[in-house]
């Protein structure tokens, strides 16, 4: 019998919709034996098909994930896309900064985009998270200003977008999916359907070979859950740029909160650190450490 290898695009209805390398898509049911150990495939998943019929086939096993996101399942993000805007609404460091740390600890590579660079000066924010190390683009929805820049960076890549409502994630997407907003009237009248259910989840694939999830990512409850769940110790390490200083302090186990000697906060002190996310850190080192007792 053949078999076949792809990645899961589309999974609907207890359908798994399987894309090979040839760009050949194998409708597939899953196992019986995934019911019996608890797993489910998900879209984004690696698949290992058996072709029954042309066209039609079974998923026999999935390759092992790099990340998860629950709802709507989704596996193997490559990149989640930030968006945040320069004003209306004025940008929310704090929430920012949490969410970034929530898909560090996910293991999945996070890209800012800043929208609206009509209505303010975009440096305050660009400036924070550049030097954060963060691939920051700054996108006109309207005009179409950094979405070449933007697309480049997700060449290849398997691609989701969040952002709070009215940042213009909306306009970010179908500045780099015209074709699929030609298409359906709208990507995001298209990409809001089904956005709460976990049945039906779908990759969209770009012209430069991107393929984007209709998926928002985390809620607030979700990644203050996730907060509450990481090891206090950890949470620096879902600070890139505090990479250079840590294990640089007197003491191996500090927090770089009120320790002596400590080399993030010279850092700090020095400007070589930016306060708004050394306050973040604190914070949600505060967040993190209360949720073990
Ligand atoms: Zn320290």
């Amino acid at each position: 019998m053949d078999t076949d290898l792809g990645r899961i695009v589309k999974a609907t209805g207890g359908f798994y919709y399987v894309k090979a390398e040839s760009g050949e898509i194998t409708e597939c049911r899953a196992r019986g034996i995934f019911r019996l150990d608890g797993r489910r495939p998900c879209v984004g998943d690696i698949a290992a098909i058996q072709i029954d019929l042309p066209g039609k086939g079974t998923v026999k096993e999935i390759g092992e994930r790099i990340n998860f996101i629950p709802r709507p399942p989704l596996a193997n993000l490559d990149c989640m896309v930030a968006v945040i805007s320069t004003a209306e609404p004025e940008p929310n460091l704090f929430v920012t900064d949490k969410y970034l740390a929530v898909l560090a600890h996910k293991s999945i590579h996070a890209i800012i985009a800043v929208t609206k660079p009509d209505l303010g000066d975009v440096r305050p924010v660009t400036d924070i998270y550049r030097r954060a190390g963060y691939a920051v683009f700054t996108i006109n929805g309207t005009t179409g200003e950094g979405v070449d820049a933007l697309k480049d960076a997700l060449k290849g890549k398997l691609c989701a977008f969040s952002g709070n409502s009215g940042v213009g994630k909306s306009s970010v997407m179908n500045a780099i999916m015209p074709s699929l907003s030609l298409a359906t009237g709208g990507i995001s009248k298209k990409l809001g359907r089904g956005r709460h259910t976990t049945r039906h989840v779908e990759l969209y694939k770009l012209p430069g070979g991107a393929l984007i999830a209709d998926t928002p990512g985390f809620s607030a409850l979700d990644t203050d859950a996730i907060i509450a769940g990481i090891e206090k110790e950890d949470l620096q390490c879902y600070f890139p740029e505090f990479g250079s200083y840590t294990g640089k302090c007197r003491f191996r186990d500090c927090a770089h909160i009120r320790e002596p000697d400590c080399a993030i906060r010279s850092a700090l002190e020095s400007g070589a650190l930016v306060k708004t996310r050394y306050d973040s850190y604190v914070k949600l080192y505060e967040q993190a450490s209360r949720s073990r007792y």
